[in-house]
Protein backbone atom coordinates (compact mmCIF):
# COMPACT_ATOMS: atom_id res chain seq x y z
CA UNK A 1 0.00 0.00 0.00
CA UNK A 2 1.13 3.29 -0.96
CA UNK A 3 0.22 6.33 0.54
CA UNK A 4 0.00 10.19 -1.31
CA UNK A 5 3.78 10.83 0.20
CA UNK A 6 3.08 14.30 -1.00
CA UNK A 7 1.37 14.94 2.21
CA UNK A 8 4.53 14.37 3.94
CA UNK A 9 5.53 17.90 2.80
CA UNK A 10 2.55 20.10 3.81
CA UNK A 11 2.55 21.59 6.90
CA UNK A 12 0.68 19.61 10.13
CA UNK A 13 -2.45 21.95 10.15
CA UNK A 14 -4.21 24.50 8.13
CA UNK A 15 -3.24 28.07 9.07
CA UNK A 16 -6.82 28.67 11.09
CA UNK A 17 -6.69 25.54 12.74
CA UNK A 18 -3.58 26.77 14.61
CA UNK A 19 -5.32 30.22 15.23
CA UNK A 20 -8.10 28.50 16.47
CA UNK A 21 -6.17 25.83 18.46
CA UNK A 22 -4.15 28.94 20.00
CA UNK A 23 -7.43 31.42 20.78
CA UNK A 24 -8.88 28.06 22.54
CA UNK A 25 -5.87 27.14 25.09
CA UNK A 26 -5.65 30.87 25.90
CA UNK A 27 -9.27 30.70 26.74
CA UNK A 28 -9.11 27.89 28.41
CA UNK A 29 -5.91 29.05 31.00
CA UNK A 30 -8.35 32.34 31.00
CA UNK A 31 -11.65 32.12 31.33
CA UNK A 32 -12.74 35.45 32.44
CA UNK A 33 -11.32 36.92 29.29
CA UNK A 34 -13.99 38.54 26.85
CA UNK A 35 -12.37 37.58 23.26
CA UNK A 36 -12.59 39.05 19.89
CA UNK A 37 -12.32 37.85 16.79
CA UNK A 38 -11.27 39.40 13.73
CA UNK A 39 -9.25 36.60 12.40
CA UNK A 40 -11.25 33.70 10.34
CA UNK A 41 -12.89 35.27 6.98
CA UNK A 42 -15.93 34.06 8.14
CA UNK A 43 -18.95 36.33 7.56
CA UNK A 44 -21.37 37.62 10.66
CA UNK A 45 -24.27 39.30 9.04
CA UNK A 46 -27.63 36.97 8.43
CA UNK A 47 -28.82 36.10 4.85
CA UNK A 48 -30.44 38.65 3.04
CA UNK A 49 -34.39 38.12 3.60
CA UNK A 50 -34.81 37.44 -0.60
CA UNK A 51 -32.71 34.89 -0.16
CA UNK A 52 -34.44 33.31 2.83
CA UNK A 53 -37.41 33.50 1.06
CA UNK A 54 -36.01 31.99 -2.12
CA UNK A 55 -34.58 29.02 -0.21
CA UNK A 56 -38.15 28.92 1.80
CA UNK A 57 -40.06 28.73 -1.62
CA UNK A 58 -38.16 25.91 -2.73
CA UNK A 59 -38.31 24.12 0.14
CA UNK A 60 -42.06 23.78 -0.42
CA UNK A 61 -41.49 22.92 -3.82
CA UNK A 62 -39.58 19.94 -2.77
CA UNK A 63 -42.11 19.09 -0.40
CA UNK A 64 -44.96 18.43 -3.37
CA UNK A 65 -44.86 15.41 -5.78
CA UNK A 66 -45.43 17.87 -8.44
CA UNK A 67 -42.55 20.12 -8.45
CA UNK A 68 -40.07 17.96 -6.43
CA UNK A 69 -36.73 17.45 -7.82
CA UNK A 70 -34.05 14.71 -7.75
CA UNK A 71 -31.07 15.52 -9.28
CA UNK A 72 -29.93 17.90 -10.92
CA UNK A 73 -27.41 19.07 -13.91
CA UNK A 74 -24.18 18.50 -13.31
CA UNK A 75 -23.24 22.45 -13.98
CA UNK A 76 -26.19 24.28 -11.98
CA UNK A 77 -29.65 25.12 -13.29
CA UNK A 78 -29.97 27.44 -16.21
CA UNK A 79 -31.70 29.97 -14.21
CA UNK A 80 -29.08 30.28 -12.24
CA UNK A 81 -26.20 29.95 -14.68
CA UNK A 82 -28.62 32.56 -16.79
CA UNK A 83 -28.53 34.87 -13.78
CA UNK A 84 -24.63 34.76 -13.03
CA UNK A 85 -23.67 35.59 -16.89
CA UNK A 86 -26.38 38.35 -16.57
CA UNK A 87 -24.25 39.77 -13.62
CA UNK A 88 -20.84 39.80 -16.13
CA UNK A 89 -23.03 42.27 -18.37
CA UNK A 90 -21.27 45.38 -19.32
CA UNK A 91 -18.21 44.16 -17.74
CA UNK A 92 -17.56 41.09 -19.71
CA UNK A 93 -19.24 38.66 -22.09
CA UNK A 94 -19.99 35.47 -20.49
CA UNK A 95 -22.62 32.93 -21.56
CA UNK A 96 -25.01 30.82 -19.56
CA UNK A 97 -22.94 27.61 -21.25
CA UNK A 98 -19.51 29.10 -19.95
CA UNK A 99 -20.73 28.21 -16.36
CA UNK A 100 -20.23 25.65 -13.46
CA UNK A 101 -22.34 26.43 -10.57
CA UNK A 102 -20.44 24.83 -7.25
CA UNK A 103 -20.41 24.61 -3.80
CA UNK A 104 -18.54 27.43 -3.44
CA UNK A 105 -14.76 28.69 -4.47
CA UNK A 106 -12.66 26.46 -2.30
CA UNK A 107 -13.79 23.02 -3.44
CA UNK A 108 -13.27 24.42 -6.98
CA UNK A 109 -9.81 25.83 -6.95
CA UNK A 110 -8.63 22.81 -5.44
CA UNK A 111 -10.57 20.36 -7.96
CA UNK A 112 -9.87 22.43 -10.87
CA UNK A 113 -6.69 20.71 -10.65
CA UNK A 114 -7.54 17.46 -11.84
CA UNK A 115 -7.53 18.61 -15.75
CA UNK A 116 -3.82 19.81 -15.14
CA UNK A 117 -0.95 17.31 -15.24
CA UNK A 118 1.14 16.95 -11.87
CA UNK A 119 4.32 17.96 -14.11
CA UNK A 120 2.98 21.78 -14.17
CA UNK A 121 5.32 24.61 -12.91
CA UNK A 122 2.53 26.31 -10.95
CA UNK A 123 3.35 30.51 -10.10
CA UNK A 124 1.74 31.38 -6.40
CA UNK A 125 1.59 35.02 -4.77
CA UNK A 126 3.31 34.72 -1.61
CA UNK A 127 1.65 35.99 0.72
CA UNK A 128 -2.03 34.16 -0.19
CA UNK A 129 -4.76 32.08 0.92
CA UNK A 130 -3.21 29.12 1.69
CA UNK A 131 -5.46 26.63 -0.48
CA UNK A 132 -3.26 27.17 -3.68
CA UNK A 133 0.05 26.07 -2.09
CA UNK A 134 -1.45 23.21 -0.13
CA UNK A 135 -3.17 21.45 -2.67
CA UNK A 136 -0.48 21.46 -5.13
CA UNK A 137 1.52 20.36 -2.77
CA UNK A 138 -0.35 17.65 -2.20
CA UNK A 139 -0.11 16.68 -6.17
CA UNK A 140 3.41 16.88 -6.18
CA UNK A 141 3.76 20.31 -8.77
CA UNK A 142 7.17 22.56 -8.74
CA UNK A 143 5.93 25.79 -7.24
CA UNK A 144 7.77 29.40 -7.43
CA UNK A 145 6.75 32.10 -5.60
CA UNK A 146 6.55 35.72 -6.94
CA UNK A 147 6.37 37.86 -3.65
CA UNK A 148 3.92 40.85 -2.61
CA UNK A 149 5.30 43.68 -0.83
CA UNK A 150 5.44 47.21 -0.38
CA UNK A 151 7.82 47.90 -2.94
CA UNK A 152 5.40 46.42 -5.67
CA UNK A 153 2.25 47.58 -4.03
CA UNK A 154 1.57 43.88 -2.78
CA UNK A 155 0.63 43.57 -6.82
CA UNK A 156 3.53 41.36 -8.63
CA UNK A 157 3.76 41.59 -12.31
CA UNK A 158 5.30 38.13 -14.72
CA UNK A 159 8.76 37.78 -14.04
CA UNK A 160 9.90 36.45 -17.05
CA UNK A 161 12.74 34.52 -16.14
CA UNK A 162 10.24 32.15 -14.47
CA UNK A 163 8.46 29.82 -16.73
CA UNK A 164 5.31 29.13 -15.28
CA UNK A 165 2.27 27.01 -16.46
CA UNK A 166 -0.43 27.90 -13.73
CA UNK A 167 -1.00 31.46 -12.62
CA UNK A 168 -3.28 32.30 -9.54
CA UNK A 169 -3.67 35.79 -8.93
CA UNK A 170 -6.25 36.98 -6.25
CA UNK A 171 -8.13 40.23 -6.62
CA UNK A 172 -9.07 41.55 -4.52
CA UNK A 173 -6.37 39.61 -2.82
CA UNK A 174 -7.20 38.04 0.31
CA UNK A 175 -4.65 38.61 2.82
CA UNK A 176 -3.40 42.00 1.77
CA UNK A 177 -6.43 43.48 0.40
CA UNK A 178 -4.72 45.03 -2.61
CA UNK A 179 -6.21 44.66 -6.29
CA UNK A 180 -4.93 44.74 -9.50
CA UNK A 181 -5.74 47.21 -12.13
CA UNK A 182 -6.85 46.56 -15.60
CA UNK A 183 -3.15 47.26 -16.86
CA UNK A 184 -1.56 45.16 -14.59
CA UNK A 185 -4.14 42.25 -15.38
CA UNK A 186 -3.72 42.81 -19.11
CA UNK A 187 0.39 42.06 -18.25
CA UNK A 188 -0.47 38.67 -16.91
CA UNK A 189 -2.67 37.86 -20.08
CA UNK A 190 -0.19 38.45 -22.00
CA UNK A 191 2.16 36.88 -20.31
CA UNK A 192 -0.53 33.51 -20.11
CA UNK A 193 -1.05 33.63 -23.51
CA UNK A 194 2.70 33.87 -24.85
CA UNK A 195 3.61 31.02 -22.74
CA UNK A 196 0.44 28.66 -23.07
CA UNK A 197 -0.02 29.62 -19.36
CA UNK A 198 -3.38 29.27 -17.40
CA UNK A 199 -4.42 31.96 -15.00
CA UNK A 200 -7.22 30.72 -12.11
CA UNK A 201 -8.29 33.53 -11.10
CA UNK A 202 -10.02 34.04 -7.86
CA UNK A 203 -12.93 36.32 -7.60
CA UNK A 204 -13.98 35.69 -4.22
CA UNK A 205 -13.95 38.85 -3.30
CA UNK A 206 -14.80 41.19 -6.15
CA UNK A 207 -18.21 42.45 -4.67
CA UNK A 208 -15.90 44.65 -2.11
CA UNK A 209 -14.80 46.86 -4.83
CA UNK A 210 -15.58 50.35 -4.37
CA UNK A 211 -13.45 51.69 -7.37
CA UNK A 212 -15.66 51.55 -10.66
CA UNK A 213 -12.30 51.32 -12.24
CA UNK A 214 -10.82 48.26 -10.97
CA UNK A 215 -11.58 45.13 -12.55
CA UNK A 216 -14.19 42.65 -11.12
CA UNK A 217 -13.15 39.70 -13.49
CA UNK A 218 -10.65 39.09 -15.47
CA UNK A 219 -12.79 38.71 -18.57
CA UNK A 220 -12.83 42.26 -18.20
CA UNK A 221 -8.92 41.85 -19.85
CA UNK A 222 -8.71 41.49 -23.68
CA UNK A 223 -7.64 37.84 -24.02
CA UNK A 224 -8.47 36.60 -21.31
CA UNK A 225 -10.93 34.34 -22.44
CA UNK A 226 -8.06 32.15 -23.97
CA UNK A 227 -5.76 31.94 -21.38
CA UNK A 228 -8.07 32.18 -17.64
CA UNK A 229 -10.49 30.39 -15.49
CA UNK A 230 -12.40 32.65 -12.97
CA UNK A 231 -13.62 31.10 -9.55
CA UNK A 232 -15.95 32.95 -7.78
CA UNK A 233 -18.20 32.78 -4.71
CA UNK A 234 -21.77 33.40 -3.21
CA UNK A 235 -19.93 33.62 0.45
CA UNK A 236 -18.35 36.77 0.95
CA UNK A 237 -20.61 38.31 -1.41
CA UNK A 238 -23.69 37.80 0.00
CA UNK A 239 -23.03 35.16 3.35
CA UNK A 240 -23.21 31.95 1.77
CA UNK A 241 -20.03 30.25 3.74
CA UNK A 242 -22.52 28.21 5.98
CA UNK A 243 -24.94 27.80 2.87
CA UNK A 244 -22.72 27.11 -0.07
CA UNK A 245 -22.32 28.01 -3.16
CA UNK A 246 -20.02 29.10 -5.86
CA UNK A 247 -19.29 29.59 -9.31
CA UNK A 248 -16.69 28.67 -12.22
CA UNK A 249 -16.28 30.04 -15.91
CA UNK A 250 -14.70 28.39 -18.41
CA UNK A 251 -14.80 30.26 -21.52
CA UNK A 252 -15.50 27.88 -24.31
CA UNK A 253 -12.70 29.54 -26.34
CA UNK A 254 -9.90 28.30 -23.91
CA UNK A 255 -8.46 25.15 -25.05
CA UNK A 256 -4.69 23.86 -24.32
CA UNK A 257 -2.58 20.61 -25.75
CA UNK A 258 -5.66 20.64 -27.63
CA UNK A 259 -8.21 19.70 -25.63
CA UNK A 260 -10.98 21.99 -24.17
CA UNK A 261 -10.41 22.74 -20.73
CA UNK A 262 -14.63 23.35 -20.38
CA UNK A 263 -15.03 19.79 -21.76
CA UNK A 264 -12.51 18.68 -19.66
CA UNK A 265 -13.96 20.10 -16.47
CA UNK A 266 -17.62 18.72 -17.41
CA UNK A 267 -16.39 15.73 -17.13
CA UNK A 268 -14.81 15.78 -14.63
CA UNK A 269 -17.60 17.18 -12.29
CA UNK A 270 -20.20 14.76 -14.05
CA UNK A 271 -17.62 12.35 -12.71
CA UNK A 272 -16.72 13.50 -9.18
CA UNK A 273 -19.65 15.74 -8.33
CA UNK A 274 -23.43 15.59 -7.90
CA UNK A 275 -24.06 18.97 -8.17
CA UNK A 276 -25.39 22.02 -5.57
CA UNK A 277 -29.22 21.34 -4.11
CA UNK A 278 -31.97 22.85 -6.18
CA UNK A 279 -32.43 25.06 -2.41
CA UNK A 280 -29.28 26.30 -2.58
CA UNK A 281 -29.18 27.65 -6.21
CA UNK A 282 -32.71 29.31 -5.55
CA UNK A 283 -31.14 31.59 -2.84
CA UNK A 284 -27.93 32.03 -5.05
CA UNK A 285 -30.47 33.47 -7.97
CA UNK A 286 -32.43 35.39 -5.42
CA UNK A 287 -29.37 37.29 -5.20
CA UNK A 288 -28.87 38.70 -8.38
CA UNK A 289 -32.55 40.31 -8.80
CA UNK A 290 -32.87 43.49 -7.64
CA UNK A 291 -34.06 43.30 -3.96
CA UNK A 292 -30.78 40.89 -3.86
CA UNK A 293 -28.55 43.21 -4.97
CA UNK A 294 -29.47 45.82 -3.05
CA UNK A 295 -30.08 43.69 0.09
CA UNK A 296 -26.11 42.28 -0.12
CA UNK A 297 -24.76 46.01 -0.77
CA UNK A 298 -26.21 47.25 2.58
CA UNK A 299 -23.99 43.93 4.09
CA UNK A 300 -21.14 44.74 1.99
CA UNK A 301 -21.31 48.45 3.30
CA UNK A 302 -21.80 47.27 6.74
CA UNK A 303 -18.32 45.39 6.47
CA UNK A 304 -16.79 48.38 4.56
CA UNK A 305 -17.72 50.32 7.38
CA UNK A 306 -16.09 48.09 9.91
CA UNK A 307 -13.15 48.20 7.44
CA UNK A 308 -13.09 52.52 8.10
CA UNK A 309 -13.25 51.89 11.73
CA UNK A 310 -10.35 49.89 11.93
CA UNK A 311 -8.27 51.63 9.62
CA UNK A 312 -8.93 55.25 10.76
CA UNK A 313 -7.68 53.99 14.34
CA UNK A 314 -4.70 51.91 12.69
CA UNK A 315 -3.90 56.15 11.42
CA UNK A 316 -4.18 57.36 14.26
CA UNK A 317 -1.79 55.09 16.08
CA UNK A 318 0.57 55.04 13.10
CA UNK A 319 0.41 51.95 12.04
CA UNK A 320 0.80 51.09 8.33
CA UNK A 321 -1.77 49.15 6.27
CA UNK A 322 -2.66 47.74 2.56
CA UNK A 323 -6.63 46.68 1.87
CA UNK A 324 -9.75 47.75 3.83
CA UNK A 325 -10.90 50.04 0.95
CA UNK A 326 -11.62 47.42 -2.20
CA UNK A 327 -11.66 44.61 0.48
CA UNK A 328 -12.63 43.42 3.66
CA UNK A 329 -9.23 42.97 4.90
CA UNK A 330 -6.84 44.93 6.60
CA UNK A 331 -2.77 43.61 6.13
CA UNK A 332 -0.67 45.54 8.89
CA UNK A 333 2.73 46.24 10.08
CA UNK A 334 3.47 44.44 13.39
CA UNK A 335 4.33 47.33 15.72
CA UNK A 336 7.73 47.05 17.07
CA UNK A 337 8.82 45.17 14.56
CA UNK A 338 6.96 42.40 16.49
CA UNK A 339 6.98 38.78 14.62
CA UNK A 340 3.57 37.81 12.89
CA UNK A 341 3.30 35.41 15.83
CA UNK A 342 4.52 37.62 18.27
CA UNK A 343 1.80 40.33 17.83
CA UNK A 344 -0.70 37.33 17.51
CA UNK A 345 0.56 36.52 20.91
CA UNK A 346 1.03 40.16 22.21
CA UNK A 347 -2.91 40.66 21.34
CA UNK A 348 -4.49 38.00 22.28
CA UNK A 349 -2.61 38.81 25.71
CA UNK A 350 -3.02 42.73 25.78
CA UNK A 351 -6.58 43.21 24.35
CA UNK A 352 -7.92 39.90 23.90
CA UNK A 353 -7.86 40.30 20.24
CA UNK A 354 -7.68 37.60 17.63
CA UNK A 355 -6.45 38.42 14.18
CA UNK A 356 -4.24 36.17 11.77
CA UNK A 357 -0.62 35.98 11.69
CA UNK A 358 0.81 37.27 8.25
CA UNK A 359 3.67 34.43 8.50
CA UNK A 360 0.60 32.23 7.67
CA UNK A 361 -0.55 33.03 4.81
CA UNK A 362 3.52 32.81 3.24
CA UNK A 363 6.84 33.68 4.40
CA UNK A 364 6.82 37.52 2.81
CA UNK A 365 3.78 37.83 5.26
CA UNK A 366 6.06 38.01 8.25
CA UNK A 367 6.04 41.23 10.41
CA UNK A 368 2.27 41.48 9.21
CA UNK A 369 -1.14 40.74 10.35
CA UNK A 370 -4.17 40.67 8.82
CA UNK A 371 -7.46 41.89 10.53
CA UNK A 372 -10.75 41.01 9.10
CA UNK A 373 -14.42 43.62 8.47
CA UNK A 374 -16.22 41.00 8.95
CA UNK A 375 -17.59 40.97 12.41
CA UNK A 376 -20.52 42.55 14.07
CA UNK A 377 -20.18 46.29 14.66
CA UNK A 378 -20.00 46.75 18.31
CA UNK A 379 -17.25 43.85 18.64
CA UNK A 380 -15.06 46.08 15.86
CA UNK A 381 -15.45 49.32 18.20
CA UNK A 382 -14.24 47.71 21.50
CA UNK A 383 -11.57 45.78 19.31
CA UNK A 384 -10.47 49.31 18.06
CA UNK A 385 -10.84 50.44 21.67
CA UNK A 386 -9.16 48.26 23.20
CA UNK A 387 -5.97 48.06 20.83
CA UNK A 388 -5.86 52.13 20.59
CA UNK A 389 -5.11 51.70 24.53
CA UNK A 390 -2.47 49.37 24.39
CA UNK A 391 1.35 50.38 24.69
CA UNK A 392 3.48 49.67 21.22
N1 LIG B 1 -10.86 32.19 -2.19
C1 LIG B 1 -10.39 33.02 -1.26
C2 LIG B 1 -9.34 33.99 -1.64
C3 LIG B 1 -10.86 32.97 0.05
O1 LIG B 1 -10.37 33.79 0.97
C4 LIG B 1 -11.86 32.02 0.38
C5 LIG B 1 -12.39 31.89 1.74
O2 LIG B 1 -12.01 32.53 2.68
C6 LIG B 1 -12.30 31.17 -0.61
C7 LIG B 1 -11.80 31.28 -1.88
C8 LIG B 1 -13.30 30.08 -0.29
O3 LIG B 1 -14.58 30.49 -0.47
P1 LIG B 1 -15.82 29.49 -0.36
O4 LIG B 1 -16.46 29.76 0.95
O5 LIG B 1 -16.67 29.84 -1.53
O6 LIG B 1 -15.30 28.08 -0.45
Amino acid sequence: MNINGNFRNIKDNYLFADVAKKTAEFAAKNPKADIIKLGIGDVTRPLAPCVVNAMKKACDEMADVKTFKGYGSYDGYGFLRQAIADYYKGRADISADEIFVSDGAKSDIADILDIFSEKNTVVIPDPVYPVYLDTNVMDGREIKYVECNASNDYLPLPDISVKADIIYICSPNNPTGAVYTKDALAKWVKYANENDAIILFDAAYEAFITDKNLPRSIYEIDGAKTCAIEIDSFSKMAGFTGVRCGWTVIPKALTRGGSKLYDMWFRRQSTKFNGVSYIVQCGAAAVFTKDGMKQIKETIDYYHGNAKIITESLDGLGIKYEGGINSPYIWLDCPNGMTSWGFFDYLLANANVVGTPGSGFGKAGEGKFRLTAFGERDRVIEAVERIKRLKF
